[in-house]
């Protein structure tokens, strides 16, 4: 009996460090928790400590059922009386098992939990089982058959067909026990439960063992032993070991049956050692149960301690070996991350390299470009040089134009002048006379506006030299001229035409208008008296005017102008004397 708790200790024992951390964190969550969220925590702990410790799970169920009946959690009231029930069943109290099983069926009916009344029918068909209850198991585990069948649950009914198979089996009944575990072997095939399924095998495989049908029995045994080795059953290997070595050794089957104690006494050496190394463990559990909180933590101690040699041995092996692999895998990722680097390191300086080429080309394009620039630049103050220097130029060279065209018209002018104008009176001479006189006399023949010519001669002139000298003369010459000048109108003429001879070109002027002026002239001239060192010189002017009479020439009219002034001349001068007159007197 305590070999057998001591290899349920050590079956999970592998998870048991596990377990135990979990269960502490899961202990310390408890304190903070809801009491919604300790109902799960404390279901947890119930889970936990079936394994190791299963009468601390029936004081988690407690306080689990107490806190969802006071939360009125029906579902959960009803999970914690299955667990409850359970927690008897593991501890092989079947009868108390039995009596929490009906209080979770009457719980899950009222509340229809379908699935918790299916697995709570065939807890109850099993515990009833295990009391030899034939008559109850059968009828609970009916019940399941059929509510499975209801909810199409293959497995539960798998489970049904099971135990009524065991039912059978118990009664004797092998033929019936035979095909019902059939039956319930192809349902755990379809639901994919090996476990179950190796259980049938073995169940099978006893049936053929009081049949005493070797070879069935070894079929049934071989398929039931690879699922367990499958599933690291160690528990299921030993006792499957252990029965098929004895039947074959019943049989005389020798070699056979060494062949398996053999296989046996391995997995009980293996289930030994794992014992001797957590027999601790086991002492500080059953210490703790027992209230014994110190021995317990010695115990703990020790485990702890053989724990941490045996996980520093394993440790430093696996550490060895992981080292090896890491280091392999290190050495092979530094060797691809070095030929990596390598080969990013040329990219890199190939990149480089392009980069600074295209950067040093660049620097070229650049100083080119400023080269260019500088040059464009000196070229455009050159050309604004050039431009403002042309520009200069070309103002100097106007201004030059202007000066020289300037000077050419004056000095043009000048010979103009001097071609035109008389030295001595600055008056218009006779050259310049005769083309006024031409240009008047076509200005005629477009607008037939009438001129007079008038001629003037100063009256006994050459006494004036011959008494006071020839510069005397010439003085009394610019006097008369500055005189004629003074009085005639702007569109007038008078011009020297000859020694002490003028001529009077009065345009738009008829020969009445020019012996009005002609006389005006005469006038002032008779009551001026010349002074010409310190001496009064008196001086009168004839004058003879001729009025153009078209298509007659002007040398014509000059011609009758000069006859009217000698007309005057012979009349006693200082006269005024008119062209029409004479003709009219029949003077030619
Ligand atoms: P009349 O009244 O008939 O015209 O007599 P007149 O003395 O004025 O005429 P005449 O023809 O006899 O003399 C003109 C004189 O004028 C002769 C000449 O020496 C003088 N003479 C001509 N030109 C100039 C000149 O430019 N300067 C000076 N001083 N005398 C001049
Ligand atoms: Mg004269
Ligand atoms: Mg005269």
């Amino acid at each position: 009996m305590l070999k057998k708790i001591l290899l349920l200790v050590i079956i999970i024992s592998s998870n048991f460090l596990l377990s135990l951390t979990k269960i502490d964190s899961l202990k310390s969550n408890l304190e903070t928790a809801s009491d919604i969220q300790k109902i799960f925590i404390l279901e947890q702990l119930q889970e936990e400590f079936w394994a190791i410790y299963p009468q601390a799970s029936l004081e988690y169920c407690k306080q689990s059922i107490k806190l969802a009946t006071k939360l009125k959690k029906n579902s959960l009231q009803v999970k914690g009386l299955s667990n409850y029930a359970k927690t008897y069943k593991i501890l092989k109290d079947y009868s108390k098992a039995i009596i929490y099983y009906k209080l979770t069926l009457d719980k899950a009916e009222e509340i229809d939990a379908k699935v918790i009344i299916i697995s709570t029918l065939l807890n109850l068909a099993e515990a009833y089982l295990k009391q030899n209850d034939n008559v109850e198991a059968f009828d609970y585990a009916l019940q399941a058959s059929n509510m499975s069948k209801e909810f199409n649950d293959m497995n539960s009914l798998g489970k049904s067909r099971l135990i009524i198979s065991d039912i059978y089996k118990h009664l004797n009944e092998f033929d019936k026990a035979m095909s019902n575990y059939k039956v319930a072997l192809e349902l755990f095939k379809k639901t994919n439960d090996p476990t179950s399924q190796a259980v049938i095998h073995e169940k099978m495989a006893h049936i053929y063992k009081v049949k005493n049908d070797i070879q069935n029995f070894r079929n049934h045994y071989n398929s039931a032993i690879s699922i367990y080795i499958r599933t690291d059953d160690k528990e299921a290997l030993l006792r499957s070991y252990e029965t098929y070595g004895l039947f074959m050794k019943a049989n005389d089957l020798i070699k056979e049956s060494n062949y398996y104690f053999t296989k046996y006494a391995e997995i009980n050496e293996e289930i030994e050692r794992d014992f001797a190394q957590n027999k601790d463990l086991y002492y500080y559990e059953y210490y703790t149960a027992k209230g014994n909180t110190k021995k317990a933590l010695s115990f703990y101690k020790n485990y702890q301690l053989k724990q941490d040699s045996l996980k520093s041995q394993k440790t430093k092996k696996d550490i060895d070996n992981l080292i090896g692999k890491v280091k392999n895998e290190f050495e092979k990722e530094t060797d691809k991350l070095k030929s990596d680097i390598y080969s990013k390191d040329s990219q890199i300086k190939q990149i480089k390299e392009e980069a600074d080429k295209i950067k040093s080309e660049q620097k070229k394009v650049l100083e080119e470009v400023n080269r260019k620039k500088q040059i464009i630049a000196k070229l455009e103050s050159d050309t604004k040089k050039k431009s403002e220097i042309l520009q200069f130029t070309n103002k100097r060279k106007n201004e030059f134009l202007v000066e020289v065209s300037n000077e050419l018209m004056e000095s043009e002018k000048k010979l103009e002048q001097l071609a035109t104008t008389d030295h001595l009176t600055k008056l218009p001479n006779r050259r310049s006379m005769v083309e006024k006189l031409n240009y008047q006399q076509k200005r005629y023949e477009r607008n037939k506006k009438p001129f007079s010519v008038v001629i003037a001669d100063i009256d006994d002139f050459k006494e004036v030299n011959d008494n006071f000298g020839h510069e005397c003369g010439d003085h009394v010459l610019k006097s008369i001229s500055d005189t004629f000048r003074s009085m005639i109108r702007q569109q007038d003429i008078c011009a020297r035409w000859g020694g002490e001879e003028f001529l009077f070109l009065f345009p738009e002027t008829d020969e009445d208008g020019a012996e009005v002026i002609s006389n005006k002239i005469r006038k002032k001239i008779e009551k001026t008296i010349i002074i010409y060192n310190q001496k009064e010189i008196d001086i009168t002017v004839s004058f003879g005017i001729a009025q153009y009479s078209y298509p007659k020439s002007i040398n014509n009219c000059i011609a009758n102008a000069d006859s009217s002034l000698y007309a005057g001349k012979r009349s006693g001068k200082n006269k005024v004397v008119c062209a029409s007159i004479l003709k009219d007197k029949g003077v030619k």
